[in-house]
């Protein structure tokens, strides 16, 4: 790992300034940037590799951003510096949340999301293989370097919108969750402050692979907020298809939540998807299919298609269309029955943990 100086603000404000230097253009474009390191279960890694070469590292850890509390519009507030495993257990989460509990604990290890913090994990990087192989050309590692996976193995990468610069995935699970609730994130730097939508918050690679949100480099993020989702608890399911039952990053995932009224039938739905696209994928028009309609695997199949319109295989990753299709009815299926999470809808299929 190269030198880097290290400090370890108490203040917001200490923080704001000890990154102030960074371009606040290129949006966590530059790997020469000063950054902030949380629980450093990515950041640490990716120099250990040599992927990324920060000089300043300013630990946020003793900033008082680790709360999670009730707001008065009825959501709810997630301190950027929350820990994963805190979120998933906290009791408002657990009761009004559901859909985003199953998604954390869906992802990673204990001890990962023991120490992984919620503002990081949003920031978490692809886990494009060429990415973290520094031998290999890669455009969102080394911008105009070329990108390795188009032409060579793509197992895991994505089917939506890809370029011909970059096909690679988002792999974090909450992040799908986060979606489909239409989280805001606030952020904070010298400039003042703002809050980004969650569909805005992460990109598309475009020609710019290399930017993965539209965070600004001297920015920091403070929290996550949810609104109130009280409609969705009753019919909620985060389903995640990997390579083995644990401990590994989506092939596909699908966060469902559904709305249903008196009559059986759908008021409102949203889905979002994981492991197919550079952020996690939303089709409001999909959604509204299901509007008026009663649950079904006809009309579920329809909005997977709509949700899939487009798609593309690039040979290894081409299982992943019918996968994505089966696992998005299989979502709304089980949503429909009534909210469960990972675990039990695996179990229930014969799977084991
Ligand atoms: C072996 C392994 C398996 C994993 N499996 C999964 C999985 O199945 N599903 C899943 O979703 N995730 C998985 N993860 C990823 C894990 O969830 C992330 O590494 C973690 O969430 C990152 O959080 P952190 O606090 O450790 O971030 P850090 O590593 O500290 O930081 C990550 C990035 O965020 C920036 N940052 C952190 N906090 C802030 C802030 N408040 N404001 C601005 N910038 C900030 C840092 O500068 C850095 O660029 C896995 C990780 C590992 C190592
Ligand atoms: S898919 Fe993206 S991350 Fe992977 S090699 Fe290509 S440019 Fe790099």
């Amino acid at each position: 790992m190269n030198p880097f100086a290290y400090d370890r603000p108490t203040e917001v404000g200490a923080a704001l300034q000890a990154i102030a230097g960074n371009d606040s253009a290129t949006g966590v474009a530059n790997q020469q940037e000063i950054r902030f390191i949380a629980g450093g279960t990515n950041i640490l890694d990716l120099m250990k590799e040599g992927v990324q070469r920060v000089p300043h590292l300013v630990d946020i850890n003793r900033l008082p951003l680790d709360r999670i509390e009730a707001t008065p519009e009825g959501g709810l507030l997630l301190g950027a510096l929350a820990r994963n495993a805190d979120t998933a257990y906290h009791p408002i989460v657990e009761e009004r949340y559901p859909l985003l509990a199953a998604a954390i604990l869906a992802g990673a290890s204990p001890q990962l999301r023991n120490m992984a913090s919620n503002g990081g994990n949003l920031l978490q990087r692809t886990r494009c293989w060429y990415f973290y192989d520094v031998a290999t050309p890669c455009n969102k590692r080394e911008p105009g370097s070329g990108c390795s996976a188009n032409g060579g193995i793509t197992r895991q990468h994505a089917i939506l919108g890809t370029s011909e610069d970059c096909i690679a995935t988002h792999p974090s699970d909450m992040c799908v969750a986060l979606a489909a609730l239409e989280a805001v994130v606030h952020v904070e730097s010298s400039r003042g402050k703002r809050s980004i939508p969650f569909a805005e918050f992460h990109r598309l690679p475009g020609d710019r692979p290399d930017i993965d949100t539209t965070l600004a480099a001297d920015e920091l993020i403070t929290g996550i907020e949810l609104p109130d989702a009280s409609q969705f608890i009753q019919h909620s399911a985060y389903l995640k298809i990997r390579e083995r039952l644990s401990y590994a990053f989506a092939l596909v995932s699908v966060a469902a939540a559904l709305d249903i009224g008196a009559d059986g039938r759908i008021a409102a739905a949203r889905i979002a998807l994981g492991g197919v696209a550079h952020k996690p994928w939303r089709k409001p028009e999909a959604e509204a299919l299901l509007v008026g309609a009663l649950p079904g695997e006809a009309v579920f199949g329809q909005v997977a298609d709509a949700l899939l319109a487009g798609a593309l295989g690039r040979g290894a990753n081409d299982f992943k269309i019918p996968l994505a299709r089966n696992t998005i009815v299989r979502a709304l299926t089980v949503a429909a029955e009534g909210t469960r999470t990972n675990q039990t809808i695996l179990e229930n299929d014969g799977g084991t943990q």
